[in-house]
């Protein structure tokens, strides 16, 4: 770098060392410039010109580029979105002549958990910490003043990683190292700020606060109260399970309708869809409050006009909460106070047509809902109409709200009036009848003569302005007239703008009262929303209760069910104490997955308070749903396909009860058969006898079948399918029994595999089947035989009962594997004579 650093520089480096991490952006005049490799990184992302400018004279070159100021808006959320900081630095006065630099100051850092103006997506900011025996946990989204708080351990970190998907968390420096790897597998895009413990002093709550504080400074938005989150109120949903389900993101980014909340979203509000979103992915597990909620929704589902009308009146109102946040920067323009004031507008006739419900919810609601009349008023005693978007340039304060507002407005007007009668009396004095008095911000007011009439032009008249056609003159009279009035112009300005920001502290200070408004609105936003899918969608009121049993008859999937082109096929689902292990086989696309999901979203759906697609639905609440679903390959944690199969289902069987409800689609596939088969049926016996959760478990080792009457509440199902002429169909029905084969070939034919393969694998497949038959029995055979044996306690033949000797012995002791084939070997041989002795059948 040269030695010679003019003033500006120097100020310039000054900030940037404060603010390294953050694109600067240094407003000279007109234009927030951008130096060095900041200029590099911004002409890049902006897709803007890179320059230099020098600084000074003969001063250093530096890369450089620019925005116009005013232009601030859309450059900046390419960057934020982007995961990039931008420190705004302003000019603080006015440049002033002699005077080497401005004065300047940066007035806010954007950073993505921050940015609240941009509206596009939620964007939460976390603060982590270490707290008591776990990670104490802050997390709050600016443009919605939501805050939250909560202690974790590890796992609820990363399930509220995967539930609120902050974009920007902020990590106390001990903590990181533990913790910083997994974030970055789970969250890569997320931007990670790590601060000294004594940022971290007054835990979590207070960092975040403080963050919020140091970098939006004058801006700093209103949060809510922080609340606690409660996460054990609510059914746990793991991130896995929240991806399975697809319940706010589709597995396939493509199909962006294909998730339970774009089906169950009718909100009318932002608010609303927050809240939805919330409760989605947190079901609850008291039947009391699912059944208030439930309630609600059957009322408003049943007064049809009452729910027409509440969401014609929701349709009405903005989103609150965000223009509060407006409010409470500082920031919100008179278009959105204008925006808050129609919105307050439909507030008592809200209020009016809640008294129509009796319903218990919306009792309270009613009861509770404040109307905000006197903030309504104001609104409307101060603003005008239809204000513009710019708080500065006057026209935005009503008439009658200041007498000296009144006063300069009557001046401004006589002044305006004053030049048409200035332009008659000069046309008939001059006799000029083009003359015309105009204005212009560089001359001011000026008497316009078109060329042919300049001979007319009289003597007191001053040249100011050439035209090509016409020259531009002022008179002494003129530029009196022109104080007075620009003067007036400009104080008017003033007062309007002293008031409009007056009125916005007004509102400002009624935060509170604002937020607990939005907050009921965004619950009845939440209920009509869920009331009008079920009248549209032919849904019914689950039953929900604290009994063990799920019974759901017809139920189809939600999503499925609303994208399908075809007819969807309604299925049953029966699980009680009897019966809560279901095995479901059946062929390759026969329905086996979509069953599973839709039990599960079923009763997720029931928990949250939704009616359910289904004929009927009794649903005793589940305290956790897990799902364990094809291969979900997470290669970036360095675990294979099998492993993290396992590491899922090693959660499971941790952590799940018997209030739990779990689905497996398949588990132990990727391995060999053998082991794979081994796990699942070993898992199948564990959640039978220790864990005993209602359990969906389909799966191809047809093996498993066999569980049924052996293993304590197994039952049989399997997705139908008839052959019509060899020819295979999928009825997709799900009915009792165990089904034999997968016709894996044959979906692989439908596929489009070429004709040799298919040919190929089908004679493979009877070989196999072949050989299967000749082998199995012998495990089949000594197996079954042993339990009829047990059961019936009929005398058997010494040498049969010497062969299930050594088989008890084989299956109970630590042989190792040859042993074991040694042993087998042997038996197979003895059955073998047995069968020819026809002792054995
Ligand atoms: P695989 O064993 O290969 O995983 P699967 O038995 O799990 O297959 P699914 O994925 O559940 O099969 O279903 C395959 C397709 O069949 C679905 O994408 C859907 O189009 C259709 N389908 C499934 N169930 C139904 C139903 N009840 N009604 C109508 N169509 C259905």
């Amino acid at each position: 770098m040269s030695k010679k650093v003019t003033p500006a520089l120097k100020q310039y480096l000054e900030f940037k060392k404060k603010y390294s991490d953050a694109i600067l952006m240094f407003r000279m005049g007109d234009f927030y410039e951008m130096f060095f490799e900041d200029a590099e990184v911004a002409a890049r992302e902006l897709e803007i010109a890179l320059t230099s400018r020098s600084f000074g004279k003969g001063g250093q070159k530096a890369p450089m580029c620019g925005i116009p100021y005013h232009a601030l808006e859309s450059y900046l959320p390419k960057l934020v979105r982007k995961g990039y900081k931008v420190a705004i630095c302003e000019q603080l006065e006015e440049p002033k002549p002699g005077k080497k630099v401005v004065e300047r100051g940066v007035v806010r850092v954007i950073t993505p958990g921050t940015y609240f103006e941009d509206e596009s997506e939620d964007r939460f900011l976390m603060a982590i910490t270490r707290g008591g025996d776990g990670i104490e946990a802050a997390w709050a989204e600016l443009s919605s003043g939501d805050f939250y708080y909560a202690s974790v351990d590890e796992e609820g970190l990363e399930s509220l990683l995967a539930k609120f998907k902050p974009k920007e968390l902020i990590v106390e420096e001990g903590l990181a190292g533990e913790v910083e790897k997994r974030i970055r597998e789970l969250l890569p895009e997320l931007v990670l700020e790590k601060k000294s413990r004594e940022f971290f002093e007054g835990g979590a709550v207070s960092a975040l606060e403080r963050f919020v504080r140091e970098t939006q400074k004058d801006f700093s938005p209103r949060l809510k109260e922080p609340k606690k989150y409660k996460g054990l109120d609510y059914v746990l949903i793991d991130p896995q399970t929240q991806k399975n389900l697809e319940i706010l993101e589709p597995i396939n980014d493509r199909l962006k309708g294909a998730t339970l909340f774009s089906v169950l979203n009718r909100t009318k509000t932002g608010m609303g869809r927050r809240l939805l979103k919330f409760w989605l992915l947190h079901p609850l597990k008291s039947p009391r409050e699912i059944n208030r909620r439930l309630d609600a929704v059957e009322e408003l589902k049943e007064s049809f006009f009452l729910l027409d009308e509440l969401r014609e009146l929701l349709s009405r109102v903005y989103d609150l909460e965000r223009l509060l946040t407006k409010v409470t920067s500082g920031m919100a323009n008179p278009k959105e106070l204008a925006a808050l004031r129609s919105s307050l507008k439909v507030l008592p006739k809200v209020k009016e047509l809640l008294k129509g419900f009796s319903c218990e919810l919306l009792r309270e609601t009613e009861s509770e809902f404040d109307t905000l009349e006197d903030v309504y008023c104001e609104l409307e005693r101060v603003l005008v109409e239809n204000p513009p978007y710019t708080s500065k340039e006057g026209g935005l304060i009503k008439e009658g709200v200041s007498k000296e507002l009144d006063e300069l407005r009557e001046i401004k007007e006589k002044g305006e009036k004053l030049i048409k009668e200035i332009e008659e009396r000069e046309r008939e004095r001059t006799g000029i009848s083009s003359l015309k008095v105009g204005y212009n911000n560089v001359f001011g007011y000026y008497i316009e003569v078109s060329k042919p009439n300049l001979h007319l032009v009289p003597k007191d008249y001053v040249r100011k302005q050439t035209l090509v056609n016409a020259e531009r003159f002022v008179t002494p009279e003129l530029k009196e007239f022109e104080e007075k009035v620009l003067s007036a112009k400009e104080r008017i300005e003033q007062i309007e703008y002293q008031l409009f920001c007056q009125l916005r502290s007004f509102v400002s200070k009624r935060a509170n009262r604002i937020t607990k408004t939005a907050e009921r609105l965004a619950l009845l936003d939440v209920l009509q929303s869920l009331a009008k899918v079920a009248i549209e969608r032919g849904y019914t009121r689950p039953e929900v209760d604290n009994d063990y049993a799920i019974e759901i008859k017809e139920g189809k999937h939600p999503v499925l069910e609303k994208l399908l082109e075809e007819e969807f096929i309604p299925n049953d689902t029966l699980l009680n104490q009897r019966e809560f292990l279901l095995i479901i086989t059946g062929p390759n696309m026969g329905g086996k997955s979509v069953y599973l999901r839709q039990t599960a979203l079923i009763t997720l759906m029931a928990q949250v308070g939704s009616f359910v697609p289904a004929k009927r639905a009794k649903i005793g609440v589940v305290d956790r749903i897990f799902t364990r679903v094809g291969a979900a390959d997470n290669l970036s944690r360095g675990l294979s396909t099998f492993m993290m199969e396992m590491v899922e289902t090693a959660n499971i069987l941790k952590n799940a009860t018997s209030k739990s409800l779990v689905i497996l689609d398949e588990i132990g596939r990727g391995t060999s058969t053998y082991d794979g088969m081994s796990i699942a049926r070993a898992v199948v016996e564990f959640i039978s006898s220790k864990i005993k959760a209602k359990s969906l478990f389909a799966t191809h080792y047809h093996e498993l079948t066999e569980l049924e009457g052996k293993v304590e509440g197994v039952k049989n199902l399997h997705a139908e399918v008839e052959e019509v002429n060899s020819e295979v169909v999928f009825t997709h029905r799900i009915v009792p029994g165990a089904s034999q084969k997968s016709y894996g070939v044959h979906v692989a034919r439908l596929a489009g595999l070429p004709d040799e393969v298919i040919q190929r694998a089908s004679q493979i497949l009877s070989e196999l089947e072949g050989k299967k038959v000749k082998e199995l029995p012998l495990f089949r055979v000594a197996q079954e035989s042993k339990l009829n044996y047990q059961k019936e306690e009929t005398e058997l033949p010494n040498e049969v009962e010497a062969v299930l000797r050594e088989i008890n012995r084989v299956e109970i002791s630590n042989t190792t594997p040859l042993e074991a084939l040694m042993i087998l070997a042997k038996l197979k041989e003895r059955v073998k004579e047995l069968k020819e002795l026809k002792v054995w059948k």
